[in-house]
């Protein structure tokens, strides 16, 4: 099959190429590399790469750490806060979060690779097999957990090593969530997804039901008749539909469902592409369908956004590596029919779009833009049954500061929560100090039941 093939084929690129392309896109800087970065910090008083790190990891002390040849010991600093401090090493937008407030930006204009070097030692720790943590004495309590993602294992985990037993009820046949199935490839290239749950599970105490689904094999009432504590992390299952004509034409799909099917691809080249590829979206999905699209070998890839380049979800950083790899980025421009001929799919409607007293509307002024494949990364949503009288708000789960929603004995985090920012790392900070907070929870009740015994 040609790289120039019209339709949707796989196979456009040979093996060699697939391979080069889906290459690791931060490798993995090796012991020297470590020790010339890690000297560039100032290890500063009141850091503030720490401050904008949503798991408040010690970045300066796990720096220094690796500046004296102790990478191990940084891996701990850094799983003390951050159990996924692996995976988060190589997908955290470092660019908008620690390495934006590094203050050597400030005289160099490039911060220190806190990214990387975090990578570097939570690598070495775990090909190691390093365990840090012992479990605490067992406590009794037994806690349900919804969903295997980052949010559902941080809480586990912390649940684990506070004594308490877990289990974890997984919808799908694998766990580790968008770790496992969203993440783009060149992001985690290898089963890393994989190695790093058995990683968090090997503290002892969780065991995980997979293929278990909350709303069809069990409620939270259930749940909460059974287990001491519930918490929920069921990231959005949902998606946004495009609500317009031609939308169940053949080759129009959603852009989440594509990065999965590439994630779990043993062989690239069985994913078919399009040899022009229109993605709809303006953030991260939309980003790395789009890249992804191209390095599969697609000859023309166009995001389409509907606002402009200031309003996008996805960084600066994000936006210039798909320009780097050769996607076309539009703004102003919405979907307004999907184009078919011959019942088969050509292309897509667009209208330009323009801000009028704040408002966003239409100009009136339409194009087509030809296309044989369109992606849908227009939003996730949040969608679950069998939660019963749980209180939903905004469209999400409602929680207080710990996490604790309306229902005495459920908590939750990750992006099933209002105020979720959608990242890995904000959804293993949420599941980490919900667990602290099921703890205290629990322990205030057992000192309530030995008080009245
Ligand atoms: C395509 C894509 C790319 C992304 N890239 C990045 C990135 O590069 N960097 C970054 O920081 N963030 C990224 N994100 C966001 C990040 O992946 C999420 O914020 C994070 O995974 C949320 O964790 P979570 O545990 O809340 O949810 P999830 O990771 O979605 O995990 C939820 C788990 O719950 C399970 N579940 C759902 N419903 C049920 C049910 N009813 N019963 C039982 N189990 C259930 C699901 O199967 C899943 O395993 C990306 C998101 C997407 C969609
Ligand atoms: S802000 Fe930069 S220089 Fe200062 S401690 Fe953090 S990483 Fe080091």
């Amino acid at each position: 099959m040609g790289r120039l093939e019209p339709g949707i084929n796989g196979g456009r690129l040979a093996p060699a190429e697939y391979e080069a392309n889906f290459a690791d896109l931060h490798p993995r800087l090796d012991h020297h590399e470590a020790l010339v970065a890690s000297d560039r910090c100032y290890f500063c008083y009141d850091a503030p790469c720490m401050t904008a790190c949503p798991t408040s990891i010690d970045i300066p002390m796990f720096i220094r750490q690796i500046s004296t040849g102790n990478a191990i010991g940084a891996a701990k600093t850094i799983f003390d806060q951050n159990i996924l401090g692996g995976m988060c090493a190589r997908v955290c937008p470092t660019e908008t979060l620690c390495e934006q407030a590094c203050v050597r930006n400030t005289a160099e204009e490039r911060p220190v690779e806190i990214g990387r070097l975090q990578r570097f030692a939570t690598d070495t720790a775990m090909e190691a097999d390093k365990q840090f943590y012992a479990r605490a004495e067992p406590t009794g309590k037994t806690i349900a957990v919804v969903g295997a993602g980052p949010a559902g294992l941080a809480a586990a985990h912390r649940l684990a090593v506070n004594g308490h037993s877990v289990v974890i009820f997984e919808a799908r046949e694998k766990s580790g969530g968008l770790n496992e199935y969203g993440i783009a490839t060149y992001k985690t290239v290898d089963d890393f997804a994989a190695r790093e749950v058995e990683y968090v599970l090997s503290i002892g105490g969780i065991e995980v039901r997979n293929r278990q689904m909350l709303g069809r094999d069990f409620t939270l009432a259930d749940l909460t008749a059974t287990y001491d504590a519930v918490f929920l992390g069921l990231g959005l299952s949902g998606v946004n539909a495009l609500n317009v004509e031609g939308e169940s034409l053949e080759g129009v799909s959603d852009a989440v469902e594509f990065i999965a099917g590439l994630r779990q691809a043993k062989d690239k080249g069985a994913i078919a592409i399009g040899r022009r590829v229109v993605v709809l979206g303006g953030g991260m999905t939309a980003i790395d369908a789009a890249v992804q699209a191209k390095l599969l070998g697609a000859e023309e890839v166009t995001i389409c956004y509907r606002r402009g380049k200031e309003h996008m979800n996805a960084s600066e950083f994000e936006q210039d590596l798909a320009t780097s790899k050769g996607v076309i980025i539009r703004h102003w421009l919405a979907p307004k029919r999907i184009v078919g001929k011959d019942g088969k799919l050509a292309g897509i409607e667009v209208e330009y779009m323009a801000l009028a007293d704040g408002r966003l509307s239409g100009t009136g002024e339409t194009g087509v833009i030809a296309a044989d494949q369109i992606f849908k990364a227009i939003g996730q949503t949040f969608e679950a049954n069998g939660l019963g009288s749980l209180k939903i708000e905004g469209g999400r789960i409602a929680v207080d500061g710990e996490g604790h929603t309306s229902l005495d004995k459920v908590w939750a985090g990750g992006d099933c929560v209002r105020g979720g920012e959608d990242l890995t790392v904000t959804s293993v900070a949420q599941g980490r100090d919900a667990a602290e907070s099921i703890n205290r929870a629990l322990a205030v009740g057992a000192a309530r039941a030995s008080a009245v015994a």
